[in-house]
């Protein structure tokens, strides 16, 4: 595999952070290093004001075709938007479910009329999306969701023209408290079981029938939610793919969980593990040979996942990588990682770890990487699940026994 870039990607490399560079220096200035995960709330509004900068300055939805409102760039250069961004210090973005899971579900398996209606809401960031999948009954075991919808003659029709009406629960939605639509799994086959039966609907937050209850995290944030539909509408036409053929179009949505911009997301990775270096060297700890040699551990760690990511986009033969479970080696490897860097930053804080210095007693940058970082083996699936997937799909190891 060729690693080298080109001179017109090593231009695009240059335009990118120059952009960048004058962009983050002006009234954006302020927004350097802020969101991501466990700190969604930080700065939210200007964040918002940030992507739609980046939008109205064609850096949005980079990869979409050109006939969407995408720039339909080559892979290699989407890499290189990433790494720079994640370099320059730039603010975790708000919009990343509407453009990287709903926008591509759309160009997939969407109407003409759904892309019309909703790409460029989602590229010009004027409208915020949520992923309404996970229940109380169905996190892992995705097919036991209950969640209902049913086709009613819409209320004051005169045309007798139906909409979806939506009953059930759905949890841990992410953002939902400040998104104005949900792509949601709901059941809309009576009697209907497992993967069967189920519909792809887009439903409106902003309305009665939708209740949104924050939870309170380790972290003291509140980022993701209940979501109670209650007698929720949306029109019969905002069904992806057919009704009844949800499932299909869901694990299409999955597929594209942690695409391109985990890249990106390894260069973060890479300045939470120099600031652990950082905080070894200042308090003294790196002197420990075991500490160095985990940080050590950890380094060569993030370079593994670094190529792994690059072989897999590269798109090496499918043969040649056996069996494609490609995304759930990836997400296993990182998320494990993450979490033993988040335990590692404890080690090194030593005994400041478990304290706060002053009040208002908030945590610290490494307390927050630590707490939240538990969450990184669980969402997007969890640690377990991706073994499962990986000893059934490539190890060819007997399946689970299934209910
Ligand atoms: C930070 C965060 C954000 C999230 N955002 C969203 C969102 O926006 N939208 C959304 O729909 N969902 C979201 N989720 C939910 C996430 O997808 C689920 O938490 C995840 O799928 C696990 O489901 P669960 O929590 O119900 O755990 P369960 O499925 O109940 O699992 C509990 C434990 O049992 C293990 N387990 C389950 N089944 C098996 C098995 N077959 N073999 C071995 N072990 C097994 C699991 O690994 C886990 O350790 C989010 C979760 C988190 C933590």
């Amino acid at each position: 595999m060729d690693l080298t870039y080109s001179a017109a990607d090593e231009a695009f490399r240059a335009e990118v952070r120059t952009w960048l560079e004058d962009a983050l220096s002006g009234e954006f200035a302020g927004l350097r290093g802020l969101g991501g995960p466990g700190r969604e709330h930080e700065a939210f509004e200007a964040r918002v004001a940030w992507d739609r900068h980046l939008a109205t300055s064609g850096w949005t939805c980079l990869g979409w075709p050109d006939r969407y409102g995408g720039r339909a760039l080559p892979l290699l250069q989407q890499v290189i938007f990433h790494e720079e961004y994640a370099r320059s210090g730039a603010p975790a973005r708000v919009s990343h479910i509407g453009e990287e899971l709903l926008g591509p579900t759309l160009i997939a398996f969407g109407t003409d009329a759904q892309r019309e209606r909703f790409l460029p809401g989602i590229r010009n960031v004027t409208e915020l999306w949520c992923q309404g999948y996970s229940e109380p009954g169905a996190g892992s075991d995705l097919a036991a969701v209950a969640t209902k919808a049913r086709l009613e003659v819409s209320r004051g029709s005169t045309d007798r023209s139906q909409e979806w009406v939506v009953d059930g629960q759905k949890v841990w939605t992410s953002l939902a408290h400040v998104a104005d639509w949900c792509f949601v799994l709901a059941r809309t086959e009576p009697g209907s079981q497992r993967h069967a039966g189920l519909s792809y609907l887009l439903v409106p937050m902003r309305q009665d029938g939708v209740e949104v209850r924050p939870i309170e995290q380790l972290t003291g944030g509140s980022e993701f939610n209940e979501v109670f539909f209650t007698g929720a509408r949306t029109d019969a036409d905002l069904v992806v793919g057919e009704p009844g053929d949800g499932w299909r179009v869901a694990m299409g949505t999955l597929g594209l969980e942690r695409g391109v911009s985990t890249i990106g997301q390894q260069v973060g990775f890479a300045r939470e593990l120099e600031g652990v270096v950082a905080l070894a060297r200042h308090n003294g700890s790196l002197d420990d040979p075991v500490i160095a040699d985990r940080l050590v551990r950890a380094r060569m760690g993030l370079e593994v996942m670094r190529l792994n990511a690059l072989r897999t986009l590269s798109g090496a033969p499918r043969q040649a990588r056996g069996p494609d479970a490609s995304a759930s080696i990836a997400k296993l490897v990182w998320a494990t990682w993450h979490r033993r860097l988040g335990e590692l930053a404890m080690e090194v804080a030593g005994p400041a770890g478990i304290t706060a210095a002053a009040a208002p007693y908030d945590l610290d940058a490494w307390q927050r990487l630590f707490l939240f970082t538990k969450a990184d083996t669980i969402y997007g699936g969890s640690n377990e699940i991706q073994r499962n997937i990986i000893a059934e799909r490539v190890l060819g190891l007997p399946r689970e026994a299934r209910s």
